[in-house]
């Protein structure tokens, strides 16, 4: 049996600060990771070439501070997103091109009601405490209803309905009928608005790392050594009065505390001894993940940007919903990123591979030409089917959950605490988020344990 001062558990961005602050602190701590592999929801695959493949999180951006002090810390530099080039709406088997986040050649009034919705947005905003949303003035009246009821009310146009309904449906993975209106509004204004989350240039598509997600850390995980345990799925946590006894099916650790790092459905799966109080284990029950495929398709060189687009595409109900250019800051290879989310995602689930990759090529062709049929990869990775993610990208309230039990999301429970992106009040869904919220947990259980003993 391991004893030590910490046991963290996942070794997500989340996971892997926690142990990476309390080891740098000069605490001894153990990380257990269920799979064979650090990283989580991000995972970057290198190729041959050095070319890499981000299959999970990828894009940083502006306010995203905790994040780019990580990168400076390991010595990881940024490179700009590829934005040049007219972006693409496809609506009704129209296609529109345009410029900047609001698709203004689509029509004059659909673009008036994007922009009123997106002031609207930013405006609800502004009101939600970020520390406590369930505070907001309004808090129960939005949580009573759906990001879809919301849309329906206050969007007469069609096109700009479905279109903000895709665009702001598609950051939980989920359909609009799933999300509740003030979970949307505190996500969103964790991220600093609706500006933030749906714009590319100086939004959260702004930026990548040099080399991925897996340059950050991958480091990160060196300087943690040997006290990462891989494959070892945490089962059980039993708390008493001295400590924590942490078991995988091989390992078992004992702890002053453990810091969980894991998605809030998953965490929902490990036995705690004592139950856990009602208001967190209920959280653990309603807060779900949505569906998304996350699809790099390659080609031996970026060829729509010489057609002078920019790769971004959105077409609301097609399953390549949103295409955006994840080329390396080298030219080549081309990568065109496709993302589908929500039903659709579930949809394409059901299909062979074979049969998924036919259709996703046939968007691309429609959208960018006859040189989209043949790439010279195509990698797709669908997070649904992630036991230890349980989806992506993030876990999401439905209506009542934040102000019924939002107040758990970060309350220690006696010997346990809690990180993962979930539980961070500033870019909660991103990875910044969970790097600030490992940043937190190892505080807390560092001054927990220094309060004890004063
Ligand atoms: C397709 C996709 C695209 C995304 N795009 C972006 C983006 O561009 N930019 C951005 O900032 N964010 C993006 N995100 C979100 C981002 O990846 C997450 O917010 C972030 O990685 C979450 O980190 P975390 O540490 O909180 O959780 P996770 O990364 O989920 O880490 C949890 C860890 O716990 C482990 N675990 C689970 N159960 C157990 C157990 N019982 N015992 C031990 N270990 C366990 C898991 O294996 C995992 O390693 C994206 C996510 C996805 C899926």
């Amino acid at each position: 049996m391991a004893d030590v001062e910490y046991c963290v558990v996942g070794a997500g961005f989340a996971g892997l600060t926690a142990a990476l602050r309390l080891k740098q602190a000069g605490r001894s701590v153990v990380l257990l990771e269920a799979r064979d592999r650090v990283g989580g929801r991000t995972f970057t695959e290198v190729r041959a070439d050095g070319t890499w493949i981000d299959r999970g999180g990828a894009w940083i951006g502006p306010g995203q501070d905790r994040i780019y002090a990580l990168m400076d810390e390991f010595g990881v530099p940024s490179y700009q997103q590829h934005v040049d080039g007219a972006a693409m709406m496809l609506v009704d088997g129209k296609q529109y091109r345009y410029s900047g986040t609001i698709p203004w050649t689509m029509s004059p009034w659909a673009a008036m009601n994007l922009g009123a919705a997106m002031l609207e947005l930013g405006h609800m905003c502004k009101a939600i405490p970020l520390d406590a949303p369930w505070e907001a003035k309004e808090a129960e009246k939005w949580d009573r209803v759906s990001l879809a009821q919301w849309l329906h009310s206050n969007i007469a146009s069609k096109p700009a309905h479905e279109l903000l309904g895709t665009a702001i449906a598609g950051c939980y993975t989920s359909a609009a009928s799933e999300v509740s209106m003030l979970f949307v509004l505190y996500q969103m204004a964790s991220g600093g608005g609706p500006g933030f989350v749906l714009g590319v240039k100086d939004g959260a598509q702004d930026a990548r790392p040099v080399g991925g997600m897996g340059a950050i850390y991958r480091p990160m995980a060196t300087e943690i050594g040997d006290s990462i345990h891989l494959s070892q799925p945490v089962r059980d946590i039993q708390q008493d009065a001295d400590g924590v006894t942490v078991r995988s099916d091989e390992l078992t650790v004992r702890a002053r505390r453990a810091i969980v790092a894991v998605p809030l459905a998953i965490a929902g799966q490990i036995r705690y001894e004592p139950m856990l109080p009602v208001d967190r284990s209920f959280l653990h029950q309603r807060m779900p993940s949505g569906s998304i495929f996350k699809i790099a398709v390659l080609y031996d060189e970026p060829f729509w940007r010489d057609d002078g687009l920019s790769g971004q595409s959105a077409a609301p109900g097609s399953p390549a919903t949103i295409t955006i250019d994840a080329g390396t800051n080298s030219v080549r290879p081309g990568v065109m990123c496709v993302i589908t989310e929500g039903p659709i995602a579930r949809q394409i689930g059901q299909l062979e591979e074979g049969e998924r990759r036919k259709l996703i090529l046939g968007e691309l062709v429609e959208r960018f030409g006859d040189k989209a049929r043949s790439p010279v990869d195509y990698i797709e990775q669908n997070w649904s089917v992630e036991r230890y993610s349980g989806g992506g990208m993030l876990s999401h309230a439905p209506t009542g959950v934040l102000t019924q039990f939002g107040r758990a999301l970060r309350e220690p429970c006696g010997r346990i605490h809690w990180a993962g992106t979930e539980s961070s009040a500033v870019m909660c869904g991103w990875v910044d988020g969970a790097i600030r919220s490992g940043e937190r947990a190892a505080s807390e259980v560092m001054e927990h344990d220094t309060a004890t003993v004063a």
